[in-house]
């Protein structure tokens, strides 16, 4: 198939392990293995200078048994069929993970945002809506950002859907500005997700306490990693190293996030940040720590990473950071608490229902709500995958997915298969 790429594979070895454990009915295995379906589209963009360039974008729907379809919208070099289908197949079992009565998706563009100028990503942006405007929709397929694309990008997408309806329509993404109907807190939903989920490993964990003089890594300084890091580090935490695109910083006495986060923006990037030595990513890896949070690249935790983490909780921030290889000696090794993808980052999908219920109810809630909510979400995903880990006897990342991969099962036995 044309999706079958080492990135899809992972995906689907992780599927097979909770079929495997769930003794799944082969059915809906055999149904989850594959997209439901797909878009490919060239999308011609006219750059700054006059001349034309090609782009290639996608847009899959892995699952939508239980609701729309719902997933970011990537632009990164890295972008193809596989990877995009592999993502949107993380997404169905994400938000049955949480609970959502929603289905799984994801996009992307193969370009790197950061040579275009702002006019040309715009161009980008909505011509890339213009062609797959039929497969998205409040009611079908809800995108929302991700790598490299943000909440201008999503009223690019608002703005360019509602110019060809003819109408507003503030409920076809998530992750926009407050002021065409985003919700407050969506920004922060992801990082803030991630700080819960270690709040509640810590509480399962003997010996293991957050607080002052906790240690944290982060790889990527984006929407996640630097939301991560400001979290933890308000609870107290100390943020040794983190890497972005352009480098890494290290200070074994802790960062100053805030000064950090200044710096990134001034410079777009954090490399040269003053009060820190240079690190590599495979040096970040390897740093004794009591919290990883890889928040950038998939496929970055393969078997020797694995074997070199030094750290007692590795919460994935990123989506598919681990390969199977790396999975696999993270079971055998099992010292490390994994907060897996599915659960550790769902706070931002579950702050994107919470945006796209209030878009299309017209009704909007407070801040204090939707952090109240968010965290009684988070909360009671992670005890029910916790108590599914004890049931199945199995690691943390198959229990996850097995929650997930159930609820999706019992709605697809429960609608039955057409015709
Ligand atoms: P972002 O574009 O805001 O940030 C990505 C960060 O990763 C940037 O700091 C970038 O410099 C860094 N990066 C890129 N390549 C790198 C490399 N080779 N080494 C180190 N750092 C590198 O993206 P984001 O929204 O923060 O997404 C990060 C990850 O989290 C992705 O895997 C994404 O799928 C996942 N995720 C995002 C959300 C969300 O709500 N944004 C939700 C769930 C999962």
């Amino acid at each position: 198939m044309e999706w079958d790429t080492p990135h899809y594979r992972a995906s689907l070895s992780f599927l097979e392990r909770a079929a495997h454990a769930l003794d799944l009915d082969p059915n809906v295995h055999m149904r989850l293995q594959r997209p439901e379906r797909a878009l490919i589209v060239n999308v011609p963009v006219r750059m700054d200078d006059g001349s034309v360039r090609n782009f290639t974008g996608y847009r899959v729907h892995h699952n939508d048994t239980r609701g729309p379809a719902k997933g970011g919208i990537r632009y990164h070099m890295d972008v193809d069929f596989g990877e995009v289908a592999s993502l949107a197949m993380l997404m169905t079992f994400k938000c049955a993970v949480v609970g959502l009565p929603l289905g799984g998706a994801k996009g992307g563009i193969r370009v790197d945002p950061r040579t275009m100028s702002r006019n040309e990503l715009q161009r980008l942006t909505r011509r890339y809506t213009t062609e797959i405007v039929n497969f998205i929709g409040p009611q079908t397929d809800i995108p929302a950002p991700d790598m490299g694309t943000d909440e201008q990008t999503m009223s690019w997408i608002m703005d360019t859907y509602s110019a060809i309806k003819g109408y507003a329509v503030p409920g076809v993404v998530t992750g926009k500005p407050v002021s065409v109907g985003g919700s407050l807190g969506r920004a922060e939903a992801t990082g803030r997700g991630v700080a819960y989920t270690i709040m509640e490993a810590a509480k399962v964990m003997p010996d293991f306490e957050i607080g002052e003089g906790t240690t944290v890594t982060i790889q990527g300084f984006g929407n996640v990693g630097g939301v991560a890091a400001k979290k933890l580090s308000k609870l107290g935490c100390k943020v040794l190293a983190v890497t972005d695109v352009t480098g890494g910083v290290h200070n074994p006495k802790g960062l100053d996030i805030k000064a950090l986060m200044a710096y990134a923006k001034e410079h777009r990037g954090i490399k040269g940040f003053p009060e820190a030595d240079a690190i590599t990513n495979e040096e970040l890896m390897a740093l004794k720590t009591d919290i990883f949070v890889p928040a950038a690249l998939g496929g970055v935790i393969g078997s020797k990473e694995a074997q070199n983490l030094k750290c007692k909780i590795l919460a994935e921030g990123a989506n598919g950071p681990c390969t199977p290889d790396g999975d696999k000696v993270l079971r055998e090794r099992d010292d490390i608490f994994v907060l897996p993808d599915v659960l550790a980052n769902a706070g931002g999908v579950t702050v994107s229902y919470f945006e796209w219920v209030q878009d299309i109810s017209a009704f909007f809630w407070t801040a204090k709500e939707i952090n109240s909510r968010l965290h009684t979400v988070m909360k009671k995903a992670f005890e029910e995958v916790w108590k599914l880990k004890q049931t199945l006897k199995c690691d943390m990342r198959t229990a996850a997915m097995a929650c997930g991969v159930k609820r999706v099962s019992d709605a697809m036995k429960a609608r039955g298969l057409f015709p």
